[in-house]
């Protein structure tokens, strides 16, 4: 590892009290197989560099370290028949670790209710969708069963639903198929990582008339996000995060991230918030998210 990557896997040994105890809503657990998969795709077509390590073991120090209580376990399936064992693989490794909250996937082309039933009952708290990557919309009629199931189990679903880093032109994102499935589910609590971006003010839009959406700070609000995406986390004013606190919460993305895991809440620190702001976004609105409080 260079010096600057160890550098940037390092983490804050003092952590901010306004950020303990944390809860990380976007955290990428999945098989070495598949993580070294995913980088190599990142790194093909954005050309990041990932200093982090994928294990759980050490991943989960540095999140310990920053101050981490939890965090959500999003695995994602990029292609049929996969979901199933992956699902369960998230599953075990939150019997092995406090720390994690697992999530579960499924693909389009797989028999989605049979999967997601199956994740539900062996202990899955909600659901994730990369949109773009497994090319399936959030309004995709595919899906019916998963959300169907996520009414009738109470549990969340977390999608990558917006167009960044580098999806403006796929037909699966955006906040008009997000919207769309608003508009069904509207029982059902669904949040758009990264702030939606790049439709930040659209998504905030759909959250501000709708009380069972959410969004995540992922990625977009990190100070070092510009090195690598064309956003500016201070787009997006402090009265966003005062107003709508209860549903905005906090996730990283880590360890997919080609910059630092401080980083991550670097930025939303350097802002004035008011403190029970900082609670919201760092911690209660995770649990709330979770269906917890
Ligand atoms: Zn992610």
């Amino acid at each position: 590892m260079s010096d600057a990557a160890a550098d940037a896997s390092r983490d804050d040994p003092t952590p901010d009290d306004r950020f303990v105890p944390a809860i990380d809503c976007h955290v990428h657990l999945m098989p070495e197989r598949l993580v070294a998969a995913i980088r190599g795709a990142l790194t093909d077509e954005a050309g990041w560099g990932f200093p982090h390590p994928s294990t759980q073991g050490e991943m989960e120090r540095t999140l310990r370290a920053a101050g981490i209580e939890r965090y959500c376990a999003l695995p994602y399936a990029h292609k049929p028949d996969i979901a199933r064992e992956l699902n369960a693989w998230v599953a075990e490794r939150a019997d092995t670790s406090e720390m994690v909250v697992p999530f579960a996937t499924v693909h389009g082309d797989d028999e989605v209710g049979d999967v997601v039933r199956e994740a539900f009952e062996a202990g899955a708290r909600g659901l994730k969708f990369q949109c773009p990557v497994q090319r399936v919309a959030p309004d995709d009629p595919r899906l019916d069963p998963a959300y169907e199931l996520a009414a009738e189990y109470d549990r969340p679903i977390l999608f990558h639903g917006g167009t960044a880093p580098m999806f403006e032109d796929s037909p699966h994102v955006g906040v008009e198929r997000f919207r769309a499935f608003v508009d069904s589910y509207p029982e059902v609590r669904a949040c758009c990582a990264h702030m939606g971006t790049f439709e930040t003010e659209a998504f905030v839009d759909v959250l501000a008339a709708n009380d069972n959406v959410f969004l995540d700070t992922c990625f977009a609000m990190s100070s070092a996000v510009g090195e690598s995406m064309a956003f500016d986390p201070a787009s997006i004013p402090d009265s966003v995060f005062e107003e709508h606190s209860e549903r905005i919460m906090y996730g990283s993305d880590y360890p997919n991230i080609p910059h630092s895991y401080r980083s991550e809440r670097e930025h939303l620190l350097s802002r004035d918030l008011p403190e029970s702001t900082y609670r919201d976004l760092f911690h209660d609105t995770a649990e709330r998210f979770l269906g917890e409080r």
